[in-house]
């Protein structure tokens, strides 16, 4: 499995959770951020309908008004609807106002008594809306396209089609009858040139475009907007996300205001004023990104932070991997980083130390007592190899003269039997007694005795060769296996050399000593080697009993 660094991970989480911090405060102040940006141009764009109501609605009110004075002229009381003076104060209107289009009378019937420039007099307008509604009291209308002035008016610079709004007055006689009605047609160009007059003034705010709507919901102004439906008009459709004065819809932020129209005429227009919800959170939107922008900047510098923190934290703790692994390689000198500002770290580094050095001490002692276990094995095993082979040599030699004892000699013998009977190369047996040796015993002493043993079989060793085998055969009784039986040594000769030493030698205490010795040689026809030892022993008895210092042999 892959492991990473403690430096890596102090990194990665440093900077991740400080990311994941900044950008979590980013998405929330950036969310307040929208949340108030909607608010506040939701609030200019209602104070911009507000303003721009108002004034429309105060216009209105005053055409209104100048139509109702008008009508309720005492000229026009008199009841002479074709009183040239009603002309001439209806011209004196129209000429300081432009935007009244016309401005005329109709009697009760409906037909145009007289007009401003003459438009329109005696045709009927009795099934016009103004009319009608002028005949029951002052009135004003819903914009509508020019029916009947259309042809006699000139058109609009862009083409469009004449459109009015009517205002209208019932004229009535002293009596208090209705003698006929004061009809005013003003230009919708006007309205709309107040309502954008008041958007601009108030417009710092890039893109905001004013609407004029009816009460319906329906879009009267601008015109390629004509006739769609506003689906989020105060009271006619709510969102959830409506607060009061503007809500968000369509893609637009949207505040609409009721105009305040002369309380006698029957229409509710709104004023609805409305920006693209991207420009109005622009400002919301920027201060957002540089957030972004922000956290990513601040994750960045707080890795490097980090990662420089963790380098710091992380160096010892390397340094301390590298040394235990030293130490676990058996190297020598291994250096502890031992200073840090790190209280703990410092610590643990003292204390692994600390540690590591008692651990060490201990294998070295424990290294020091198997040295000494090994010598002391060593010595012990040398004691032992040393014991193996004196007992051995106990084993195979006499004891008190150092030559081969009995037993040895028994194996002696029966190798040498074995290999006369295959090579038929004769050896000869010697059989060497000390002459009256109880005597000496007796004499001397029993040590005195067991020395002229000792110096006895080094006489005999001497005059042999290396090749010869002497034993203790028992008691005062020596045997000496000649294997090479060569002339002119011939066994009796090397036997009488060893009686003639031993004779002309001193020994301490007791000066003189002989021996007598029985020459036996080895025959093709003895089955055993005790017939050897037999004819060994006859001889030496003969020589015992022919005086003795003296060497009997067979042949
Ligand atoms: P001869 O052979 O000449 O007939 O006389 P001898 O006195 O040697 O005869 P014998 O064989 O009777 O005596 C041998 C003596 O050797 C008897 C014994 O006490 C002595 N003897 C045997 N073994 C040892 C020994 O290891 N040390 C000592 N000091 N004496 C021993
Ligand atoms: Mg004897
Ligand atoms: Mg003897």
């Amino acid at each position: 499995m892959f492991k990473a660094s403690l430096r890596s991970h102090l990194t990665l989480w440093f900077a991740g959770l400080s990311l994941l911090t900044l950008l979590s405060v980013g998405f929330y102040v950036g969310h307040i951020a929208t949340g108030q940006m909607k608010q506040a141009s939701g609030n200019a764009l209602l104070s911009t309908a507000k303003s721009a109501a108002e004034l429309l609605g105060a216009q209105l009110r005053e055409r209104q008004l100048e139509v109702s004075l008008l009508s309720r002229a005492p000229l026009l009381k008199r009841g002479n609807l074709d009183d040239p003076d009603i002309l001439t104060s209806m011209e004196l209107r129209t000429q300081s106002r432009a935007e009244y289009a016309w401005m005329g009378v109709a009697d009760a019937d409906g037909r145009v008594r007289q007009a401003v420039n003459g438009l329109l007099v005696n045709q009927s307008v009795k099934e016009r809306p103004w009319f009608q509604a002028g005949l029951r009291g002052d009135y004003t209308g819903d914009p509508h396209e020019a029916v009947l002035l259309a042809k006699l008016l000139p058109g609009s610079a862009s083409g469009e089609p004449l459109r009015f709004i009517d205002f209208a007055a019932p004229i009535r006689n002293a009596q208090g009858q209705v003698v006929g009605v004061l009809g005013a047609h003003a230009h919708w160009s006007w309205v709309t040139k107040i309502v954008d007059a008041a958007v601009l003034q108030k417009g710092t705010a890039p893109e905001v475009e004013a609407l004029i709507v009816d009460h319906d919901g329906k879009v009267l102004y601008p015109e390629q907007l004509a006739g769609e439906q506003l689906p989020n008009l105060p009271g006619t459709l709510k969102t959830p996300d409506t607060a009061p004065g503007w809500s968000v819809g369509n893609g637009y932020l949207t505040s609409a205001v009721a105009v305040p129209t002369p309380s006698s005429a029957g229409l509710t227009w709104y004023i609805a004023v409305r920006q693209p919800l991207d420009i109005a959170l622009h400002p919301a939107r920027v201060l957002f990104y540089k957030l972004l922008a922000l956290g990513f900047i601040a994750a960045i510098i707080f890795g490097l932070v980090a990662y420089y923190l963790a380098l710091h934290l992380s160096r010892p703790i390397e340094q301390l991997a590298r040394a235990a692994k030293q130490v676990q390689d058996h190297q020598p000198d291994v250096a502890f980083p031992l200073q840090h500002s790190v209280r703990e770290i410092a610590q643990l580094v003292q204390s692994i130390q600390g540690m590591t050095q008692s651990l060490l001490g201990k294998e070295r002692e424990l290294q020091e007592a198997n040295t000494s276990l090994e010598a002391t094995v060593a010595q012990r095993t040398v004691a032992l190899t040393q014991a193996n082979a004196n007992l051995l040599k106990l084993a195979t030699h006499d004891a008190l003269t150092g030559v081969f004892n009995r037993r040895r000699f028994d194996e002696k013998l029966a190798e040498c039997s074995l290999l006369f009977q295959r090579t038929g190369r004769t050896f000869a047996l010697l059989f060497i007694d000390v002459d009256y040796f109880k005597r000496i015993n007796d004499t001397h002493g029993h040590a005195i005795g067991d020395e002229v043993l000792e110096q006895l079989a080094k006489l005999i060793q001497r005059n042999t060769r290396a090749t010869d085998f002497v034993a203790r055969y028992g008691g005062e009784e020596f045997a000496v296996l000649l294997p090479e039986i060569e002339e002119p040594e011939s066994p009796e000769v090397v036997a009488e050399k060893i009686r003639v030493a031993i004779a002309e030698a001193h020994f301490a205490s007791v000066g003189q000593v002989t021996v007598s010795i029985g020459v036996g040689l080895a025959e093709l026809s003895d089955s055993n080697a005790s017939a050897l030892i037999r004819r060994a022993d006859q001889q030496l008895y003969q020589a015992k009993g022919a005086g003795r210092n003296r060497v009997c042999c067979t042949a």
